[in-house]
């Protein structure tokens, strides 16, 4: 059990704290360890698979963020994770301090929808900014014939695992053409960061990763024996429409110069967020928004799936949680945001 230093104590500690003060010639005077090294608080960022793109978003944060640690006491760490519904809960079960989620799956764990609908509204998430954009990204081995949603019945389809966000838009987009997934296909579970050498080794047919382009996943699914493209995903029209979070997008052909495609591909996007929790301070989150923002066009060089970020929109697309009010003390100093009347 924790005592109280009793009086003489503490007054001797505060004497000899002084001497010490008064001999270095400094002004301040306080216990000696305390003033001489100041606190380290440690934060960490959970992002996805290590050849998607939130890993890269996290190393970035982290690199910009490291850099202000002699001012702001601040350590950043950043780690791979199953992707966006693993980062909602970790942040919000206190485990992580950010984490990179899909902003469907920011608006579904508000609401309690989806992979959230038994807990009900997780009201202490809480948004940052969005990042990029990332789309629904169907990769499918050329000899399995593959070349529409469609044409995955009956065929082994890594769908996702759990803990990620495209896991939601797997189920989506099969569902809305009309594909059921637990019968019509054999549907796998894994990590996208093992999808790629599956579908070289003949153990799938086709993936999904929701994902901002290029990614290193994409990248490393062409470049093997098996030849491999990018399926368009289209006639999504009653999704975008039951669901606004989703927008219409093409994938440039052109990051991409190892899949068969001859063309831009069609698919549907979400943006990436970074959220955090009610929980965590406003002085920790003022810190890292600050160091992301002052130093975006640095940032910016760090993929290119981050160049045309723009400051304006990443303080409103795609965010349905409230910003947390570290961040919005930010937004509100530089004028991204308006202040409170
Ligand atoms: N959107 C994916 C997910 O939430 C992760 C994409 C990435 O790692 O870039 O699971």
């Amino acid at each position: 059990m924790l005592k109280r230093i009793s009086t003489p104590i503490c007054l001797s500690i505060l004497i000899a704290g002084t001497l010490v003060t008064t001999s270095c010639g400094r002004k301040k005077s306080s216990a000696p360890d305390a003033s001489a090294k100041p606190k380290t608080t440690f934060i960490s960022i959970g992002t996805g698979g290590v050849t998607g793109v939130y890993y890269q978003v996290g190393g970035g944060i982290m690199t910009l963020v490291n850099r202000q640690q002699t001012e702001t006491g601040i350590k950043a760490s950043f780690q791979a994770t199953g992707g966006s519904v693993y980062n909602i809960n970790t942040v919000l079960a206190g485990s992580l301090e950010f984490g990179l989620a899909q902003s469907d799956r920011q608006h579904q764990a508000l609401k309690g929808l989806a992979e959230w609908q038994e807990k009900g509204p997780r009201d202490t998430l809480r948004a940052v900014c969005s990042v990029h954009p990332e789309s629904v990204t169907l990769v499918a081995a050329e000899d399995s014939g593959i070349k529409s949603v469609a044409d995955l019945k009956g065929k082994r389809v890594n769908i996702g695992n759990p803990g990620s966000g495209n896991r939601g838009n797997s189920l989506d987009v099969l569902a809305e053409a009309g594909l059921d997934w637990e019968t019509d296909l054999h549907a796998e579970a894994v990590k996208a960061a093992e999808s790629s050498k599956l579908l070289q080794d003949g153990r799938i047919d086709a993936y999904f990763y929701t994902v901002g382009h290029p990614a290193g996943a994409i990248t490393e699914a062409a470049a093997g024996r098996r030849p491999v493209g990018i399926v368009p995903i289209t006639k999504m029209e009653g999704l975008i429409a039951k669901c606004p979070y989703y927008a219409p997008t093409t994938i440039p052909k052109s990051l991409y110069p190892k899949v068969t495609n001859k063309a831009d591909i069609e698919t549907i996007s979400v943006m990436t967020t970074l959220i955090t929790s009610a929980d965590v301070s406003e002085e920790i989150v003022y810190s890292v928004t600050k160091a992301l923002f002052e130093n975006l066009d640095e940032f910016k060089t760090m993929h290119p799936a981050f160049a045309y970020l723009k400051p304006e929109t990443m303080v409103t697309a795609g965010l349905s949680a409230p910003i947390h009010r570290g961040a919005l003390k930010y937004y509100r100093e530089v004028g991204l945001l308006p202040t409170a009347p």
